[in-house]
């Protein structure tokens, strides 16, 4: 039976809680029923008698019995996020707005660029490659935390998803801001990773979400390497309370981020005010 009613929300229960880092959980949720979403759109996670927020699911939109959901800890709602344990029984109504255009990236070199929370809709749309895999040319995935303690994904970024590298046409690039004496990989903002990219730009598409400042500082360098406007692909975060075009919290210039986004081409919203606030 379809839900009908956009404000209510689907029952779900905390089935597991992983600590990604100090300030990051990823909550397992189990939907009383099957959720569909894509990568890149959003769900409006309730608390119930505290309140509710969006995120944007980080598990694979192939798996519909189960969903993650990646949580950083920055205030009322998320912290009530942070206190769930199993068996708890939560919320979520959506999946709202627009997800990645993958039939845009269909014969392309896709970089994926991720940062900090900003991992999670990548690690979504990471899922749905693989499992398309034949219909792109290969996948430059650059990740970047604070500190080797701030990454999230550890299992599958450091472990898992490099023996994926072996058989597939993928590849990582890792950085951390600071490193410490047991960190093997880079050291640098995620923007250093984009030096020497072995890719022909002219057919690539790149995808980021990160804090402001990085998606910022990422973009002006993709600019600079030669990627065209309509080929970067951003997920924009507002603060926002409907999740559906009514409360216009959201707003980029005339673009609702609920609506017309989360994910936006930058060549649509790169004179909009307060682009990167
Ligand atoms: C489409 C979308 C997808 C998102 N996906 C994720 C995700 O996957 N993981 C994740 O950890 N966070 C995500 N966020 C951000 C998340 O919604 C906010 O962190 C959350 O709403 C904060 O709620 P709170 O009650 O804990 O914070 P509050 O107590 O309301 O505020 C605490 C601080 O967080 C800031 N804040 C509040 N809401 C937002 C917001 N929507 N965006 C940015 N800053 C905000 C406030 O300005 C304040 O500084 C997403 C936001 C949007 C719009």
């Amino acid at each position: 039976m379809k839900h009908s009613n956009i404000y209510e929300p689907i029952k779900c229960e905390v089935e597991r809680v992983i600590e990604e880092s100090p300030t990051i959980k990823t909550i397992v949720l189990i939907p009383e029923r099957e959720f569909v979403f894509q990568a890149g759109q959003f769900i409006s996670f309730t608390v119930p008698g505290v309140g509710e927020a969006p995120f944007t699911p980080s598990s694979s939109p192939f798996v519909k019995e189960k969903m993650d959901v990646t949580v950083m800890k920055t205030g009322f709602v998320t912290s009530a996020i942070h206190k769930l344990k199993k068996g708890d029984i939560v919320g979520i109504r959506g999946p709202y707005g627009k997800p990645y255009p993958l039939e845009n990236f269909v014969g392309k070199e896709i970089l994926l660029v991720g940062g900090g929370v900003g991992l999670a809709p990548i690690r979504a749309l990471f899922y749905s490659l693989i499992e398309t895999i034949k219909n792109y040319k290969k996948i430059v995935f650059c990740c970047g935390a604070k500190t080797p303690a701030d990454y999230i994904y550890k299992d599958q970024i450091l472990g898992k998803w490099h023996d994926l590298c072996k058989k597939l046409p993928i590849s990582f690039r890792i950085t951390v801001d600071k490193k410490d004496e047991n960190w093997k990989y880079g050291e640098g903002l995620v923007t250093k990773t984009l030096d020497n990219l072995d890719m022909d730009i002219s057919n690539s598409v790149a995808i980021v979400c990160g804090p402001p400042v990085m998606m910022k500082f990422t973009t002006l360098k993709l600019l600079d390497l030669g990627f065209k406007e309509k080929d970067i692909y951003l997920s924009m975060e507002r603060k926002m309370y409907c999740a559906v075009g009514h409360c216009r919290h959201c707003l980029i210039g005339p673009y609702f981020v609920c609506k017309d986004g989360p994910v936006f081409t930058y060549d649509l919203i790169k004179n909009e005010p307060g682009l990167w606030a």
